[in-house]
């Protein structure tokens, strides 16, 4: 099927499937084989498999390029740190993933590249960083401080030079604002929490997209998978990825690639109800008397708040729910709620009393009931 003309939501449910024949599943099998019979176009499970090519398949559809599946996001942002040469230079945001910036610490606490750290809203920052880099890796909104990246405005300064990307109160310096840069970085974009129904980012000039796929695209806390996928400008890089896959190992369980193609099925009704409900409980949490700060982007399911008093005021919230899940991870069906700094690698600019909240599908008056009677029982007990 041409998949072209179909909107996003037609295409998550009718692509990836078997042909239309008499007597054929509707879905794809769980293929499980290590091997395959000699002479065809793979050879070994660990080149690929028609379960991972299902999911491919849709997921390269959604994003506009051609997907690589991997056993986890950080598998796939393991694999685009794999494209930068030895001794390169990596920009990346402050408040990247956590996983992500403490992957690109070790790897430069190694020798093996220099970080360039950059604040995620600031185009100019960011072009002027990317000056001589090999990668820069993106992500928006960020987790867990929602910050954006204009995405578009940084690709036109990194092609422009940083002139046209300098915001009316940054003079553009003359180094960096007048000559045409020559070469620009690889530029990847971690979309796990915006998801391909709210920004595709290839359609913007970035090479490539980066997903957890354990959150939003697989939706039910069931199953760990992450996916890169890259522009038909740069079939150089699918080559270098799917190389770098096979040599270096990290690839799905076809069963964990059937669980997320079954998860993809229903994104956009996820998605829709969850990103509807995190609007309201967004609005109404501004206002609470507990709340100090709320940090919402005006679209998606992902909401950050800043409780008003302390770490323990924080995690009083956390332990009252009744209905939200105290857990990390999001993305789920079910509403999550999580402190951030909780975790040791979280970045230390990251308040201690932000609660980083995953809005699900379950309706949203129980949502707010419960979150409205876990922010009053912190207060009343701090
Ligand atoms: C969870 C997450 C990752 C890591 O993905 P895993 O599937 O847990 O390995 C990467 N980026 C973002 C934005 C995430 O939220």
């Amino acid at each position: 099927m041409n998949g072209d003309t179909l909107s996003p939501a037609t295409r998550a449910v009718a692509l990836g499937r078997p042909p239309r024949e008499p007597g054929a599943p509707v879905n794809p099998p769980v293929a499980l084989t290590s091997t395959y019979i000699a002479d065809g176009t793979v050879n070994y499970g660990r080149v690929s498999n028609p379960t991972w090519e299902a999911l491919e398949e849709v997921l390269g559809s959604l994003e506009g390029g051609t997907a690589l599946s991997y056993s986890s996001g950080m598998g796939a942002i393991a694999a685009v740190v794999g494209l930068v040469p030895v001794g390169g230079v990596v920009v990346a945001p402050r408040h990247v993933y956590n996983g992500t910036s403490a992957l690109l610490a070790e790897r430069e606490a190694a020798g093996a590249l220099t970080l360039r750290r950059v604040e995620a809203a600031d185009t100019a920052g960011i072009v002027d960083a990317s000056d001589g880099a090999d990668l820069l890796l993106l992500e928006s909104p960020t987790n867990p401080m929602m910050e954006l990246t204009d995405i578009a405005a940084v690709m036109r300064g990194l092609r422009d030079g940083a002139t046209t990307a300098a915001t009316p109160t940054t003079p553009a310096t003359p180094a960096t604002g007048t000559s045409r840069r020559s070469a620009r970085p690889i530029v990847a974009v971690d979309n796990t929490f915006a998801t391909p129904l709210a920004q595709q980012p290839l359609g913007l000039g970035v090479d490539a997209v980066i997903h957890s796929a354990t959150k939003y695209l697989a939706g039910h806390s069931d199953v760990v998978l992450g996916a890169v996928v890259v522009s038909p400008h740069r079939p150089d890089l699918v080559e270098r990825l799917h190389t770098y896959r096979t040599l270096h190992g990290a690839i799905p369980g076809p069963m964990e690639a059937w669980l997320v193609l079954r998860g993809v099925r229903t994104l956009h009704v996820r998605l829709e109800r969850a990103s509807a409900t995190a609007r309201l409980l967004a609005d109404r949490l501004a206002g609470h008397p507990a709340v100090a700060r709320v940090r919402y982007p005006g679209f998606g399911a992902m909401i950050s708040i800043e409780v008003a008093g302390d770490v323990a005021a924080a995690e009083a919230v956390c332990a009252a729910t009744r209905l939200w899940t105290h857990s990390t991870s999001l993305g789920a069906v079910e509403s999550q709620i999580e402190r951030r700094r909780r975790h040791p690698l979280e970045a230390t600019t990251v308040p201690e009393t932000l609660l980083r909240l995953s809005v699900g599908v379950e309706d949203p008056e129980d949502l707010w009931t419960d979150l409205d009677q876990a922010l009053r029982s912190s207060r009343e007990n701090a």
